[in-house]
């Protein structure tokens, strides 16, 4: 497999663009952007720098797909062989999707292949196969009436995506939507656009028709905001950050109050109990849980929380996990740690370790390292105590950054995981079954690992509750965001 990634690492990218109304279209006034990739540095390639126009064309040719009926009036088998057939296009062509969105965002080539074009591909198939076992409902009325509750399409539905795992959250959202029958107009981040782009084309090979999936790149000021103010898109599905979140909720009250589905941030607790059934294991794995995608991960394990009594022995045991995972060229299978997404994000990244530093924290890792490949690169950051006012401990780093905070007491474990304006998600490390149950409940989060962190299925749902957002990517209730509920009542 090496000898073909080496082949794809350096093959010439042509411009990318626009796909609006089932056509490659350039930016209506011509406009381009670049993109830098991660590794080296260096400009891979141009996509469209989308305006409004383009964008409004791309609202106005999902409005006329969805009204016309020929995608939301076709039988749901039918959707459902065109979606199957999509699938396999993207799975003949997983190696070269993967190594095009690593070139252009980092993530290491092992979790990239796994974490996107095929975990696109088994979202499409899931959703697939769901939609023609989805029934309506007779309700237990009165016998002298009949009440039936249909589901019907939203109609519109606008997706704007961030830059990590942007194939893998993507699909979360467009299978669930074009499944129901609804149509898209999708904008990508401005540091991960490429294959998404380059899965809407397999899209309409597959036999989309013309309208149903448009991608929009460009500008989340540009291309996200004219979206979010639409007056023609009906629901507005998001992952991102909080502060783009508000963006779009003052947005959607401004113009139609379409729906909002927020999946935000998260500074998700990772709580390990002196009777962890295995400390050897919880460490390793909660390395894992930060460090794999080096933290970009929304779901990432930022905040250890330890029982006093094995603080030391535990950050001894993360210390050396972190220290053996290998950083660096993330088109090299061997790696386990890919680039930082932007100079932009490592410079963030890089604050808060000083920071920590600063505040007299004791640090391990932390330090910026490969520079003279031209990338962005860093060891993974264990900020050993971090004490719950630090703003490494209260803020969303994402990146490789791991605190560590000793408690005393179950409640005291309970208080400091609350003590955040997020609640994605979380983990306890115990053997004690009672106190496992009693800490899923108490935690305010929406996914709480137990004696495990990350790894996932596609069967269960992922949403935030506090800050982390609302609604739910993944699962049948997925479903819930794109079919809106309609009674008829009928006297017989
Ligand atoms: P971001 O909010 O800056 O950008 C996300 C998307 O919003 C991009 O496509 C961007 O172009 C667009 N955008 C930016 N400004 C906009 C505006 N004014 N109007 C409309 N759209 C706009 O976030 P990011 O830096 O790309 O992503 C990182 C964040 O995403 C982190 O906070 C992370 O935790 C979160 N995230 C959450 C989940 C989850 O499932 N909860 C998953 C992955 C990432």
């Amino acid at each position: 497999m090496q000898t073909h990634i080496e082949s794809l690492r350096t093959a010439p990218l042509a411009p990318f663009l626009h796909i609006i109304d089932g056509r490659r279209v350039a930016a209506s006034d011509g406009g381009t952007m670049t993109v830098i990739s991660p590794i080296d540095g260096s400009a891979l390639t141009t996509y469209a720098r989308g305006t409004k126009a383009d964008t409004d064309a791309a609202i106005a040719a999902a409005r006329r797909a969805f009204d016309d009926g020929r995608w939301s009036d076709l039988a749901p088998a039918v959707r459902k062989k065109v979606l199957l057939k999509w699938a396999d296009l993207i799975e003949a062509d997983a190696l070269a999707i993967a190594v095009l969105g690593v070139r252009e965002n980092g993530t290491e080539i092992g979790m990239a292949l796994k974490a996107e074009p095929l975990s696109a591909v088994a979202t499409i198939r899931y959703y697939a196969e769901a939609i023609d076992k989805l029934y309506g409902e007779i309700a237990p009325t009165d016998p002298a009436f009949l009440g039936l509750v249909h589901r019907e399409p939203v109609g519109v539905v606008g997706a704007i995506v961030p830059w990590n795992f942007p194939l893998m959250i993507g699909a979360w959202k467009f299978a669930a939507a074009l499944a129901a029958g609804c149509t898209m107009v999708l904008k990508p981040a401005e540091t991960a656009c490429l294959t998404l782009v380059r899965v809407a084309e397999l899209g309409l090979e597959a036999g989309l028709p013309p309208g149903v999936f448009n991608v929009v790149t460009g500008e989340g000021a540009v291309v996200g905001a004219a979206i979010a103010e639409s007056m023609d898109v009906d629901v507005l599905v998001f992952t991102g950050s909080g502060g783009t979140g508000r963006r779009l909720l003052e947005a959607a009250a401004r113009s139609n109050l379409k729906r909002v589905y927020l999946e935000l941030g998260g500074k998700s607790p990772n709580i390990i109990f002196a009777d962890a059934p295995d400390l050897d294991e919880a460490a390793k794995v909660s390395a894992q849980g930060i460090f794999r995608n080096s933290g970009q991960v929304c779901i990432a394990g930022s905040r250890i929380l330890v029982e006093r009594s094995i603080h030391a022995a535990f950050v001894e045991k993360l210390s050396k996990h972190a220290a053996a995972i290998k950083v660096g060229d993330p088109l090299d299978g061997t790696t386990q740690a890919g680039a930082i997404n932007s100079e932009r994000q490592l410079m963030q990244n890089l604050a808060f370790v000083e920071e920590a530093k600063a505040n007299g924290r004791s640090v391990i890792g932390g330090e910026r390292i490969l520079q003279e490949t031209g990338g962005y690169y860093m060891q993974p950051a264990i900020v050993a105590d971090a004490a719950p006012q630090d703003r490494v401990f209260r803020d969303e780093v994402f990146g490789p950054v791991l605190t560590v905070t000793p408690f005393d007491t179950e409640a005291e474990a309970v208080a400091l995981a609350n003590d955040t304006a997020y609640g994605l998600a979380a983990a306890v490390w115990t053997s004690n079954l009672s106190r496992a149950h009693r800490m899923v409940r108490k935690i305010r989060a929406g996914l709480v690992h137990v004696n495990t962190y990350g790894g996932s299925d596609l069967s269960v749902p992922l949403g935030g509750v506090k800050q982390s957002g609302n609604g739910h990517d993944k699962s049948l209730h997925a479903f819930d965001k794109f079919l809106d509920l309609k009674t008829a009542w009928v006297k017989l």
